[in-house]
């Protein structure tokens, strides 16, 4: 196997991870609810994206309920407790 023929010092280390570091994700403000999105993708606030609907609020929320409803079914499923007991006398 090819081995480096001579360790790297401590400064060419240093230098190497002085200049590696996390920048921000492009964010701008939503146009039409102003609401801060993620640049080039749809509002996650009103479903918009190049002023056109690309997600209604209907279409949102169904999704939601869904997502809740597989939440609760994993829990069932697991043998966890139920987040709301509802229980009908
Ligand atoms: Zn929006």
């Amino acid at each position: 196997m090819a081995n480096p023929k001579r360790r790297f010092s401590q400064a060419r280390t240093s230098r190497r991870f002085a200049n590696w570091k996390l920048n921000l994700p492009g964010i701008s403000l939503c146009p039409q609810c102003k609401h801060p999105r993620l640049s080039h993708t749809v509002c996650s606030n009103c479903g918009f994206y190049n002023n056109k609907l690309i997600i209604s609020q209907v279409t949102k929320e169904f999704r939601e309920k869904r997502k809740e409803r597989k939440k609760e079914e994993m829990q069932r499923r697991l043998g966890g407790p139920p987040p709301e007991e509802k229980k009908k006398d």
